[in-house]
């Protein structure tokens, strides 16, 4: 049962943002947002059209170019980004019920862990609003009486892109560093989870967040996305998203020269060792992968074990993973809800079923069950042939692909052994082997002991086909940044 308030914002129509007002759509064709966990429609949107697109970039523009945000004191914007994470923390029920309403994502109360997250990371944010990135040097040529800096100056217009599967915690990653920047933002949800980006454009509204310094614009990706991300007024694009879609943005940004952080897929190796503590290690590798249902981009989808505990963990893995409760968001009992649509449901399905064709075994899952909602088992295969998609492409879905390995060197061949590097973790009692694996692992994020716990002070991004560049952190933060160099003869 949804909660009085987050009904009311339902029966509103789902406005995006442009200057401070909510804005509704003129796309004549409404766009149904589909309740994942019942199949049923719970709202109606419609699109931007390419006039207000391109709106709510001239209002980004001239918020940046009047200086109503970035003309404010480090303290003044803390204040307000401060202020965001009170708001976000004062709504958090209503915003983790349209968060488990959209994204299907099982529903723990007001305190739900994302929601929390979005909060912590304009706090974060906040204290890095009140630092000075500036700096100063010697210049050693040219003279005596000569003077260096360096000052750090907001990028500008920054177009931010986000994906369906953390729409309002992915929105704070990029709007809370933007913010402490000085940045003004473009902001564009996936067009399956729009619900929780429009509130979240009223909430930094009503926090003090100046018109045109945060406007949210709704649609699909290859018009609305593609139009805003190539406005020239537009600095800088903030990416979150699928490979492909990242490296079309990265070609079109190149004649523009605009500025990209792309945080793309994964296919994110596990890698238990023989003296790992097999019981966190178990509960750890099937929170890696079947965790939003492996709709996460971190999520461990190759799990590589020691040959000798490969038979015990891959049983007590097993019954691990049957004891998962899969069912609907609002379901006490659900600890893993559906994937996102039927159609990321089919897509998921025929991985495994390729794999299955293949020649894999089939652990568990891997059958689409009956009924209403977009449901799909934890699934693990073994014995997959290399090459098969299941092992080297991204499934985005809860399922893992499991094998055993001697010797460390043939646990990081088979590790690095992949377009992707976003992430990684390794599980071993020994401290000195941890640390090189982390160091020899070609990807942005290790953990140790433990996968896929973010941190607003943790950059995270990845390498090879991940992606470029880092979000969050201070070097988040500096990624909407240019940096001014000024030179001052101060004695003749
Ligand atoms: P997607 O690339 O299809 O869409 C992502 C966003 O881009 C959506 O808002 C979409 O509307 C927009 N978009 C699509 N085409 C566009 C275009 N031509 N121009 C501008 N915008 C466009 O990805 P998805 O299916 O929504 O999300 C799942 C993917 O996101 C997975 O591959 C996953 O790995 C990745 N992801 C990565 C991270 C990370 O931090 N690296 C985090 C979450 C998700």
């Amino acid at each position: 049962m949804l909660s009085p308030s987050t009904r009311a914002f339902l029966a509103q129509p789902i406005a995006g943002w442009v200057n401070g007002s909510a804005v509704i759509g003129r796309s004549t064709i409404a766009r149904d947002i589909v309740d994942p966990s019942t199949g049923n429609t719970t709202a109606q949107v419609f699109d931007f059209g390419l006039e207000q697109v391109s709106e709510a970039v001239t209002a980004a523009d001239r918020c940046f170019r009047q200086q109503t945000w970035r003309g404010l004191s480090g303290q003044e914007r803390a204040a307000r980004l401060r202020e965001v994470a009170a708001n976000i923390e004062r709504t958090s029920q209503t915003l983790a019920e349209l968060e488990s309403l959209n994204g299907g994502k099982p529903f723990n109360g007001p305190a739900q862990g994302e929601v929390a997250a979005a909060a912590l990371t304009f706090r974060y944010f906040a204290d890095l609003a009140e630092k000075s990135f500036d700096s100063e040097f010697t210049p050693t040529l040219g003279g005596p009486g000569l003077r260096g800096r360096v000052i750090a100056q907001p990028v500008g217009v920054v177009a931010q892109i986000v994906p369906w599967n953390g729409p309002l915690v992915m929105a704070a990653w990029k709007v809370a560093p933007a913010l402490a920047a000085g940045c003004s933002i473009v902001l564009k949800p996936s067009e399956l989870t729009p619900l929780s980006t429009s509130f979240f454009g009223q909430l930094l509204r009503d926090s003090g967040i100046p018109a045109g310094a945060v406007n949210v614009v709704i649609g699909d990706g290859g018009t609305v996305g593609a139009n805003l991300t190539q406005d020239p007024r537009v600095s800088k694009l903030a990416f979150t998203g699928s490979t492909t879609t990242g490296k079309r943005l990265a070609a079109q940004a190149g004649p523009l020269l605009q500025r990209v952080t792309l945080e793309l897929g994964g296919k994110s190796p596990v890698i238990v060792f023989d003296d790992a503590n097999i019981t966190d290690a178990v509960s750890g590798a099937a929170d890696a992968i079947f965790g939003n249902a492996g709709q996460v981009c971190v999520a461990g989808s190759r799990l590589y074990v020691q040959e000798g505990i490969f038979e015990d963990f891959r049983s007590r893995l097993l019954s691990w993973t049957q004891n998962i409760q899969v069912g609907p968001a609002f379901s006490p009992d659900t600890q893993m809800g559906p994937l996102i649509s039927a159609e990321h449901r089919t897509r998921v399905h025929a991985f495994v079923e390729e794999a299955v064709r293949a020649g894999a075994t089939r652990v568990c899952g891997g059958e689409i069950p009956e009924g209403a909602g977009f449901f799909y088992p934890p699934t693990i295969l073994t014995n997959v042939p290399e090459g098969v998609a299941a092992a080297t492409e991204e499934i985005f879905g809860p399922v893992l692909v499991m094998e055993s390995f001697s010797a460390a060197e043939d646990a990081l061949a088979r590790a690095n052994r992949s377009d992707y590097g976003l992430a990684g973790s390794v599980w071993t009692a020994d401290s000195a082997r941890a640390e090189e694996i982390a160091r020899a692992l070609e990807c942005g994020i290790v953990w140790i002991n433990a996968h896929g716990i973010p941190d607003p002070a943790m950059p995270i991004g990845g390498v090879k086909q991940s992606g470029i560049g880092r979000e969050l952190g201070e070097i988040g933060l500096q990624s909407y940044l240019e940096f001014k160099s000024v030179m001052t003869r101060t004695a003749v």
